[in-house]
């Protein structure tokens, strides 16, 4: 399946010498992080050391990975490149789009006419440029992703923050925004602040009703939301070697709601049991042989303080399993609390609904554990008091877990099967009655909890647990009940108590699957038509920007003078925007609409020079563009900020704004407006910003001096008639500005391969 196993014996052949070369630099024994970083240097082999939280450093993943709601720009951005294929292997995934409601078959045929025209883009662009195509159905693309191509050692960038489920196989696995992606498949560096690192030592076994899943739910109530950003975590000790790699799988990919830049584990005997049930007899065989440089030094693990940033200890024997939430990942409290503190929070107890699965938790062993806990409430009489679900991750699992009659005692037990996708993971979820706002409980194996995320209902309160007490608390209807302690009353009016889950690993009569729901690039694909109605809401596809004409900009208009926070999601909103993803204009008006304007103080209403009246940011700017006037949009501090979406940068640079001027930048819109060809400048003198007055008129005087550590010049012309002269900097490279004069970085890239 487009599965690459001479590019991992390239990756493993070059790793030993990479590896010492770290180690000597370094002086010291490494950890695994540090070992697949250092042998995937863009560089190559590696020649100087970096600081964590400091360096910014280029890399070479091996892979990218991308589901199918970022995969739109991203793509139509790589058919700008003009590359004949992706310089790395790399897959799409559609499951962000499918909507659960009946049922699995339905709901899946209800998805294929909705989004044909986007699954025929997304299919027929993978065609042409190399890249596997995971069509609707086929699964979630972590889990399908960990099935097929994940392997220890490896590097991979993804456009979903729940990636790093690959680390469930020992990868350093990272969520991007689709312009890395497209750097990446362009055949560029990937580039990223090098990470700090957290060590995290189990010691002991998980037994009874705990679960992988308590270990993270344990590590984010210890970490918080907000306590792994900028870290790597690398789980190591006697308890992380239990772990099944599924298990593995779901720790790594909740480090993403603790903010954690990846997570990892080493190689081991798991893992290489996974690899040769996923088929993959190869990969483990090449991975056995380089099996020291795929997990941490001894002596980094033996004294951990030494060689990681921050270090955690978990003793899995007395670990009880956890419920975490209501609205934040973070908030861990053990089984045995949960009644007490539900009841001082007011939390509503009566539990709607019950939901297994999802890219985090419907590994076979997830579903064979709760499975076993569902047959028990059939077994012994028990009537099911909440709605209970089923979302597999793949199609694989879900035909394997069918075919040993796991789905049987699912739906005898009262549960429904959604399709393999997302679905009530991600708002996709048409939940009857959700629109009523009541306040309700659900529980679920899912890994985001937020308001709104599941059902849309702000009220909704969810809690994240292991599939198996998920599906216990489901049985008993109840947030409080505690399955070690407790009974629940069957129909015969018999107390029954629920024996702890029991499940395998891997399936016994191994995986089987009739159609996958891959489909395999063209090996020539310069026949494959790319098909975009040019009537289409959604599609659009983008025509290169202009390349600048080597003046300064003269007669400015100010667009916008942006207020404190202004993140990505100020400049290009999310939520309903989404299904304009792939369509740039469409999606163009939603361009800085959540900014405060500094002088009216409100949102997406800003004065037009050139008629004196206020409108919405975005026709504002259709007005200046259409007039062929240029723009400037000053900001605050730490400008950009929040994600890496591209749309930030582009929806400017698609309606003519020349320059963003501010205070600071967040480092990656920094990077993503350079890529897009637009002047990113900052205040020489913060003070300067005050001197912005909403009629002013801007001319760039120097720029066409425009040089590496060069300031530039910014003449400031105020209504009144009066001037101010202000300094202005910036961090364009050589190479960048370079992006700058062709219009953007993909122009350049396009020009070399033309
Ligand atoms: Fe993201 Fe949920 Fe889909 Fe996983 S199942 S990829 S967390 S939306």
């Amino acid at each position: 399946m487009a599965f690459d196993i001479d590019m991992i014996k390239k990756v493993y052949a070059g790793m030993d010498e990479k590896v010492k070369a770290a180690r000597s630099l370094l002086n010291r024994p490494l950890t695994l992080t540090e070992k697949i970083l250092y042998s995937h240097l863009a560089e190559g082999i590696p020649t100087q050391t970096f600081e964590r939280g400091k360096s910014y450093v280029n890399f070479a993943p091996d892979r990218v990975a991308m589901q199918d709601a970022t995969a739109q720009m991203a793509l139509l951005q790589f058919m700008q490149a003009g590359k004949d294929k992706v310089a790395v292997p790399s897959t799409v995934h559609a499951d962000h789009l499918i909507q659960a409601q009946v049922g699995a078959d339905k709901d899946l045929e209800g998805a294929k006419v909705t989004n044909k025209e986007v699954y025929d883009f997304l299919s027929s662009v993978c065609n042409k440029y190399g890249l596997g195509f995971w069509k609707p159905g086929a699964g979630i693309i972590h889990q399908v992703v960990l099935e097929n191509y994940a392997f220890p050692g490896g590097m991979m960038i993804g456009t979903d923050s729940h990636t790093p489920n690959a680390g469930g196989l020992g990868m350093i696995a990272v969520g991007v925004g689709g312009a890395d992606a497209v750097d990446v498949m362009a055949g560029m560096p990937w580039e990223v602040k090098f990470p700090k690192l957290i060590g995290v030592k189990l010691n002991g076994k998980l037994n009874g009703w705990t679960a992988p899943k308590d270990i993270i739910l344990k590590v984010a109530g210890l970490l918080t939301v907000k306590g792994g950003t900028g870290y790597i975590l690398e789980y190591f000790g006697e308890g992380a070697k239990s772990l099944s790699a599924t298990g593995k799988g779901t720790i790594g990919n909740m480090g993403a709601e603790i903010g954690a830049t990846t997570s990892t584990f080493g190689f081991d005997e798991a893992m290489e049991r996974y690899l040769r049930a996923t088929k993959r007899d190869d990969v483990a065989d090449e991975a056995l042989k380089v099996k020291e440089n795929l997990t941490g030094d001894p002596e980094a693990y033996a004294d951990p303080e030494k060689y990681f940033d921050q270090v955690i200890e978990i003793d899995l024997d007395k670990l009880e399993p956890h419920l975490n939430g209501p609205f934040t990942p973070d908030l861990a409290t053990p089984i045995s609390k949960v009644r007490e503190v539900a009841k001082e929070n007011g939390w509503p107890t009566k539990v709607e609904f019950g939901l297994i699965g999802s890219c985090t938790n419907s590994s076979y062993e997830d579903i064979s554990r709760a499975a076993s806990i569902a047959k028990q409430a059939v077994d012994k009489g028990l009537k099911v008091k909440s709605e209970f679900t089923v979302t597999p991750g793949s199609e694989q699992v879900r035909y394997t877990i069918d075919r040993d009659g796991y789905i049987d005692i699912f739906e005898k037990m009262g549960g429904r099967v959604f399709a393999n996708a997302c679905g009530p993971c991600i708002g996709m979820w048409a939940r009857e009655g959700a629109d009523k706002q009541e306040k309700n409980t659900i529980v679920h194996s899912f890994n985001r909890n937020f308001a709104k995320r599941a059902d849309g209902n702000p009220n909704t309160h969810a809690f994240v647990g292991s599939p198996e007490l998920v599906t216990a608390i489901a049985i008993s209807g109840e947030l409080g009940f505690n399955p070690l302690t407790e009974t629940i009353k069957n129909d015969k009016g018999e107390e029954v108590k629920l024996d702890p889950p029991t499940g395998y690993e891997l399936p016994p009569n191994g995986f089987d699957v009739k159609d996958a729901g891959y489909q395999e690039p063209a090996r020539d694909g310069s026949g494959v038509e790319v098909v975009v109605k040019p009537d289409s809401k959604r599609l659009q596809l983008l025509t290169p920007f202009e390349p600048w004409d080597g003046k300064n900009i003269a007669g400015a208009r100010l667009l916008i003078k942006a207020a404190g926070k202004c993140t990505t999601d100020h400049i290009s909103m999310a939520g309903p925007w989404l299904r304009f993803r792939g369509h740039l204009d469409n999606i163009s008006d939603n361009m800085l609409i959540g900014a405060i304007n500094a002088f009216s103080k409100e949102s997406n209403k800003v004065k037009n020079q050139l008629t004196g009246e206020y409108g919405k940011v975005p026709d504002v700017q259709r007005d200046y563009k259409a007039k062929n006037i240029p723009t400037v949009v000053v900001g605050d501090h730490n400008y950009g900020e929040g994600s890496s979406r591209e749309h930030a940068a582009m929806e400017p640079r698609h309606l003519g704004v020349k320059v963003v001027l501010v205070k600071s930048f967040a480092r990656i819109h920094e990077t993503n407006l350079k890529k897009q060809g637009m002047l990113a400048l900052t205040f020489e003198n913060e003070d300067d910003y005050d001197k912005i007055q909403e009629d002013d008129t801007f001319n760039i005087i120097d720029l066409d001096q425009f040089a590496p550590d060069k300031p530039i010049t910014i003449e400031v012309e105020h209504a009144d008639g009066s001037k101010d002269t202000i300094k202005t900097l910036h961090t364009y490279n050589q190479q960048q500005i370079a992006w700058y004069k062709a219009g953007s970085a993909l122009n350049l890239i396009a020009a070399k391969n033309a």
